[in-house]
């Protein structure tokens, strides 16, 4: 309801010419606002993930509203320069990924390419080194292509006998403790998979298809060299997409990743994005030291010269939005409407 009542708004505030004159103001021209995607789907991943993932086409709409719009879509690295040295043109973007998935190689980037528009991907490695599907991400996958079952064959699992694939939260439940079992056991990457695919199979799902399709796996290392010689800005996202509470550990995320990142792309990433939108305090003097200079949130908002550099914010583009909801944020409308609800990513204490 909430949610109609907005799109009303919407309507009658760009039919009166609030869009386009806000679109084009000076206090638009002193923001930059910087997209952020996920996923494009390869298959039907936006029905299973839509805050994840979005369909080809959907994607491609958003790319003919920037287009239409005549919005200045600038590399990140551009865009955050002119931010604080006041020089933005009217109507700047950035588009951002996170994870650095394949679909983005498949999906995304030859979309992007055709519109001419510059990206970023916030690469992270691990899985890029493994070119397997991310464990967690395939068992959930896997169980929603079952959703609405009830079976009985956890035990095979290691798991409770009883697996309610009927809700989101009782799916999820399961991946959970797939993932302890796992740990537990000390499971290899090789023998997680080999559990994925045990599960597929209880499951009825042709696993083998779904690797070859390259669903829910990283780009290789030849994919990202290939996209980074075409112009693709990589930077970066952790080594093993985690945010540790330890120096120690934390700057070795950054140094693993930065590493791998240095092998495949050009050198001298110092552009950050916070894996799961999970920041702190305690992170900044870290990343400081690590020679990062800008860092990005999951929180929503368009960029000023006043946000500090390591907590930017962005728009999180996904499937719930329609062109409209887009398009307010694309203006500047979406932000001055923007009730400002807490943070619902966490906001990590230095006692956590
Ligand atoms: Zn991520």
């Amino acid at each position: 309801m909430r949610k109609q009542i907005r799109r009303a708004i919407l309507h009658v505030l760009r039919g009166a010419g609030v869009f386009r004159m806000l679109r084009d103001s000076e206090w638009r021209r002193q923001r930059l606002l910087i997209l952020c995607y996920h996923g494009i789907s390869l298959e039907d991943e936006h029905d299973w993930r839509p805050g994840l993932y979005m369909a080809p086409t959907v994607f491609e709409q958003r790319l003919e509203l920037l287009r239409n719009g005549e919005y200045n879509v600038l590399s990140l690295d551009e865009g955050l320069k002119r931010l604080y040295a006041g020089q933005l043109p009217p109507r700047s973007v950035s588009i951002t990924f996170d994870d650095g998935q394949y679909d983005f190689y498949k999906q995304a980037y030859p979309r992007l390419k055709n519109y001419g528009f510059p990206v970023t991907v916030y690469q992270t490695t691990y899985y890029s080194d493994h070119q397997l599907p991310v464990f967690n991400l395939i068992c959930s996958y896997l169980l929603w292509k079952r959703k609405g079952a009830v079976l009985n064959s956890g035990a095979e699992f290691g798991l409770e006998p009883q697996l309610d694939l009927r809700t989101e939260a009782s799916r999820q439940a399961i991946v959970t403790a797939l993932m302890e079992v796992s740990h537990k056991q000390s499971l290899s990457v090789d023998q997680k998979n080999q559990l994925a695919c045990r599960l597929a199979e209880m499951l009825g799902v042709d696993y083998p298809v779904l690797m070859r399709k390259r669903i829910l796996h990283l780009m290789s290392a030849g994919e990202i060299r290939e996209l980074s010689r075409d112009g693709v800005d990589f930077q970066l996202h952790t080594h093993r997409h985690t945010m540790p509470r330890d120096q120690v550990l934390f700057r070795r995320e950054i140094k693993d990743n930065r590493a791998c990142l240095e092998s495949v792309s050009r050198p001298g990433a110092v552009h950050f994005c916070y894996p799961s939108g999970v920041y702190g305090e305690q992170f900044l003097p870290w990343l400081k030291a690590e020679g990062v200079i800008s860092a990005t949130t999951c929180d929503v908002g368009l960029a000023t010269s006043r946000k500090d550099s390591l907590l930017l914010p962005r728009f999180i583009d996904t499937s719930g939005r329609n062109g409209l909801d887009f398009e307010s944020w694309l203006t500047g409308v979406g932000e001055l409407l923007a009730i400002r609800r807490k943070s619902r990513h966490k906001f990590v204490s230095p006692g956590d």
